[in-house]
């Protein structure tokens, strides 16, 4: 069997070729024979800065790695039939605006010039997956080792928020998940000083679900960096300014913690 990564919907073709193999033909080695396939090769990158950045199928061929060694399934065959149904369920052709390289390369910069991010965070993988995936801009996960290792993915941009959401300010808020998941080593948790951070703000955090809770920290890098340029767009007009700078003040003071945590 051939096996075609150059894009999503040529993967989700070779996954419903691989499904049929499995179910109609009686192929039981045909999933595990998928993943060997798509696991053999490593995705090529190019660098920026801490960034490494992949496009078209290595893109592809990153997502399928990284969903394989984020997604709880019990084995191989599990994994591969709940990557074959969010395909199914989630992606779709688009134009809607998608980043590049220059504007990743931009937004490392204002970072460097604001936090020394790259000094201070993990090797990130950038993948610049040209879809769009129903539900969300992009997306965020890390693998915990020895170190960490984060990846995002930028998807064609399925809400634009009324013009207000950019690619690269998608960017900031997938740079503010990886983050929270610098400071507390999980994929699931802010760090306790964000509760402190939302009290300063007099702001009601009672009702929000552990999955908002990440969301809105994630914002609030985002609100940091707006804050301090409106290069990227600003998604979030209706927030007054001395609310960003409350944001920025307090994601600073992480970005300090990160740097005497590395002396
Ligand atoms: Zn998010």
């Amino acid at each position: 069997m051939t096996y075609d990564f150059s894009s999503m919907f040529s993967l989700y073709d070779t996954l419903n070729n691989v499904m049929y193999d499995y179910e109609e033909d009686g192929n039981e080695n045909a999933l595990q024979q998928f993943f060997h396939a798509a696991t053999a090769v490593s995705p090529r990158s190019q660098p920026i800065g801490c960034f490494d950045v992949c496009e078209e199928s290595d893109a592809v061929l990153e997502f399928v790695r990284r969903f394989y060694a984020t997604t709880p399934c019990s084995g191989i065959d599990d994994c591969t039939d709940a990557l074959y149904l969010q395909l199914e369920e989630k992606i779709g052709f688009s134009e809607a605006e998608q980043i590049d390289i220059p504007t990743i390369q931009r937004v490392l910069e204002a970072m460097d010039e604001l936090f020394s991010f790259s000094r201070m965070i993990h090797p990130i993988s950038i993948s610049i997956i040209d879809a769009e995936m129903y539900g969300r801009n992009g997306e965020s996960i890390a693998v915990f080792g020895n170190h960490c290792s984060g990846a995002i993915f930028l998807y064609r941009l399925w809400n634009n928020f009324e013009g207000k959401a950019t690619p690269a300010s998608v960017l900031l808020h997938e740079l503010g998940h990886q983050l929270h998941f610098c400071l507390t080593g999980e994929l699931y948790k802010v760090p306790e000083s964000f509760y402190g951070h939302l009290e300063n703000l007099g702001a009601d955090y009672s009702d929000l679900s552990n999955e908002d809770l990440l969301e809105v920290f994630a914002d609030t890098f985002l609100l940091a960096v707006i804050h301090k340029t409106k290069e990227f767009g600003d998604p979030y007009p209706e927030i007054r300014d001395t609310i960003k700078a409350h944001c920025y003040n307090y994601i600073a003071d992480q970005f300090n913690g990160l740097h005497f945590a590395q002396i």
